[in-house]
């Protein structure tokens, strides 16, 4: 089964801009999957789609065999996102972000707040659990909404740009963190346009531009092709 299927996605946003463009792909169950492109070629947009934030304009999107039109609950369930951009009360404690989004899927207080805390403590976050938000770095906030993102226990881990603007060494720590839970059995896609980052993580890749596919590939092939020097220009100059 995939874990992710979609096929003839198109966007058009109100005002007429067409950020997808009937956009075909496949997740296999158990993947480390990056899609990769540069700013503006529709990432974000797949992503909120995928996620329910977004309305698509046409196509199938289905996760785990549950149609994203027929029963959207169902893949909500299935789905933890990592958003690119989050504003939140930064004034609220870092256990309260988890037990928050806890209380959004109706999850029980008790398990919510052994979950908080299982994923805290692999995220490393807690010891700052009753630190407030604002008082945490870019990386400890992109920490805590991975923890944030796996308290229902989605089969379906989505990061849109975890680690954009984050330095080097953090970046590092959060691919063991996201390694491990891959590891464990969550099906992982993230987005970037750190070819690096896909390099150290994925198995498959996707690059989009402008709102279509142009490559979908295995990484180790990627990785043989980057050595013709032609490849590496041209996907320097789209990445
Ligand atoms: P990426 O995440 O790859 O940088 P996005 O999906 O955010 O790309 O955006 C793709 C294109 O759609 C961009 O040209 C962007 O300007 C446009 N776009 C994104 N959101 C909207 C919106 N709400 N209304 C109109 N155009 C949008
Ligand atoms: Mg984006």
């Amino acid at each position: 089964m995939f874990a992710l299927d979609v096929q003839q996605l198109t966007k058009v946003y109100r005002g007429g801009f067409q950020a997808l463009k009937g956009v075909d792909l496949q997740v296999q169950e158990g993947d480390f999957f990056a899609l990769l492109g540069p700013n503006g070629a529709g990432k974000s947009t797949f992503i909120g789609i995928v996620s329910s934030l977004v309305s698509k304009t046409s196509g199938r999107v289905s996760v785990f065999g549950r149609d994203l039109d027929r029963d959207p609950e169902g893949v909500k369930s299935c789905i933890g996102l990592v958003p690119q951009e989050f504003n939140f009360n930064l004034f609220l404690p870092v256990i309260e972000v988890v037990l928050n989004q806890a209380g959004y899927y109706g999850i029980p207080r008790a398990v919510a707040k052994a979950r908080a805390e299982r994923y805290l403590r692999q995220l490393d976050l807690w010891d700052r659990r009753d630190t407030e938000m604002r008082r945490l770095s870019g990386g400890m906030k992109r920490r805590l909404m991975i923890a944030r993102a796996l308290v229902h226990e989605p089969r379906l881990l989505i990061l849109d740009e975890p680690t954009a603007g984050v330095d080097i060494e953090i970046r590092r720590s959060m691919w063991s963190f996201l390694r491990e839970f891959n590891a464990q059995g969550t099906t992982i896609i993230l987005t970037t346009h750190y070819l690096e980052e896909a390099e150290s993580l994925c198995r498959n890749i996707a690059i989009i531009d402008g709102g279509e596919i142009a490559e979908r590939t295995s990484l180790a092939i990627l990785l043989n092709r980057l050595h013709t020097e032609t490849f590496v220009l041209n996907l320097k100059g789209r990445v």
